[in-house]
């Protein structure tokens, strides 16, 4: 009997990889949807959830000698996707060795994949102050240095003792205060990937710090759009006042734009409703930005990133 060749869209070898000598497993065409909270945008060329900091390394390293651009998602709660993707390696600090937490006397070290949650949690049942305030926040401890996280009652820069980071070589480093620069929503480490950090903290009552951080958590849940996770917070708070506050008094609360809409109860909130695209909201937030200018004066900077 004559054996006929298989043909090679029926075989099931993976596709090539840059990252297929270096003994990692990479996936090509990632969804990146379900890896952000809007759950709206296109796919990942790349993507990539080291097991260690070595394994990290080596694709880190790969990619800057094939100029292969490279981004770290953290929670996703401050990322959006465009509908054509990202045309490079996405990087999830998912792994164990990248999520411990560990508290020592003042100090609360924690990886970079951690849940900010987590580290608010294992603070405040240590009896340490200074992060319950953020317990509200989304996303990771590295998306919150990164993006200096916070509010009203503070931000997470201001905590900050030192930052373990990784260089596009795959070098590692630990950068301490006087090398950190941190503003509203904002910090100096655009230039690297957070792998750890640590935090000072100051000692207080455990008891009473609990109780700060439950307040906390309903005032969050309570101004946070409820029953859906597909949503944003679209600016940063201007000096002296708040974007929720400006874009009411612009007559905001009602824009829509596709299945992009402003969340009325808290208007600096954007929800994704279940077949909105990615530029649904980007068109979303120049209108509501166009809405303040216009009415207003005021130029908001939006907080959610474009990748
Ligand atoms: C319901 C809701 C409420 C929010 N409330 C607040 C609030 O009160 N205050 C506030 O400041 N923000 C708030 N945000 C915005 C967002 O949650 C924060 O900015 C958060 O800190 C982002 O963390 P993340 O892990 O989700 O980062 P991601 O969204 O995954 O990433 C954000 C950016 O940081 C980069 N990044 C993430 N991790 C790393 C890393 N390890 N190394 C290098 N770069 C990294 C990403 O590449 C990306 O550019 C809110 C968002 C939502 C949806």
């Amino acid at each position: 009997m004559t054996k006929h060749p298989t043909p090679a869209s029926e075989t099931s070898a993976p596709l090539a990889t840059p990252f297929d000598d270096l003994g990692v497993a990479v996936s090509p065409g990632e969804p990146l949807a379900h890896h952000t909270w809007l759950g709206v945008g296109g796919s990942a060329a790349y993507f990539f959830e080291p097991v260690d900091v070595e394994a990290l390394a080596r694709v880190v390293a790969r990619c800057r000698e094939r100029a292969i651009p490279l981004r770290v998602v953290g929670g996703g709660s401050n990322v959006l996707v465009p509908a054509g993707g990202y045309p490079g390696m996405v990087v999830r600090l998912s792994a164990a060795p990248f999520c411990a937490i560990a508290v020592q006397e003042t100090i609360c070290q924690a990886g970079a994949g951690a849940k900010l949650v987590h580290v608010v949690s294992a603070a405040v049942q240590a009896g340490l102050a200074g992060l319950e305030m953020l317990v509200d926040v989304p996303g990771t401890i590295g998306g919150a240095v990164v993006g200096n996280a916070g509010g009203h009652g503070g931000d997470i820069g201001q905590r900050v003792r030192d930052v373990t980071v990784m260089l596009g070589d795959g070098t590692v480093e630990v950068r301490d205060r006087s090398r950190l620069a941190f503003e509203s929503r904002w910090s100096n480490l655009d230039d690297c990937i957070v792998i750890a950090c640590r935090l000072e903290l100051d000692p207080d009552d455990a008891g009473l710090l609990t109780k700060r951080m439950q307040k906390q958590w309903i005032l969050g849940r309570g101004t946070q759009p409820s029953g859906t996770r597909t949503v944003a917070m679209m600016f940063k708070d201007p000096l002296g006042t708040t974007a929720e506050a400006l874009i009411s008094q612009a007559g905001g609360r009602e824009l829509r734009s596709g299945e992009a809409t402003v969340y009325p109860p808290h208007a600096n909130f954007l929800v994704a409703g279940p077949r909105c695209t990615s530029d649904d909201v980007r068109s979303l937030v120049e209108m509501v930005r166009d809405r303040v200018r216009q009415r207003l004066g005021v130029e908001l900077t939006p907080l959610i990133q474009v990748w």
